[in-house]
């Protein structure tokens, strides 16, 4: 997808720092950060949302991301979400999963 700002960040044309990086996602933080730390897993592939994603392998690939994440980032408590359409609350268009951990607005 050539108009996503998330597949610009994996394909790294903003310079964006990966907290933590695997052959299937990249994970950021939030730049409007909604907890003390609020990190992005973003799959390299492009999937609309949840509802597209075909990939059950990739899925669980996705969870693991998580865990790994939040295991480098020192988390050992923490809350993931995924906004799937607009009523949801869904801004950006690709896939994600939201990690927050401490003082969570969300
Ligand atoms: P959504 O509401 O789609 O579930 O979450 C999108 C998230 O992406 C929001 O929390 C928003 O702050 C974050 N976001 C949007 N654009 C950018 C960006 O260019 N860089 C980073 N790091 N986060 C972004
Ligand atoms: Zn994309």
């Amino acid at each position: 997808m050539t108009d996503c700002i998330f597949c610009k960040i994996v394909n790294g044309e903003f310079n964006t720092e990966f907290v933590y990086e695997n052959e299937y996602a990249v994970v950021f933080k939030d730049i409007n950060p909604k907890a003390d730390t609020h990190l992005l897993v973003v799959p390299r592939k492009h999937f609309e949302s949840l509802n597209e994603l075909d990939d059950e392998v990739l899925l669980g690939k996705l969870m693991m991301t998580v865990k790994e994440a939040a295991k480098k980032s020192g988390l050992k408590s923490y809350r993931t979400v995924i906004n799937t359409g607009k009523e949801a609350g869904q801004e950006v268009f690709h896939l994600h999963i939201h990690i927050l951990a401490g003082n969570i607005k969300l």
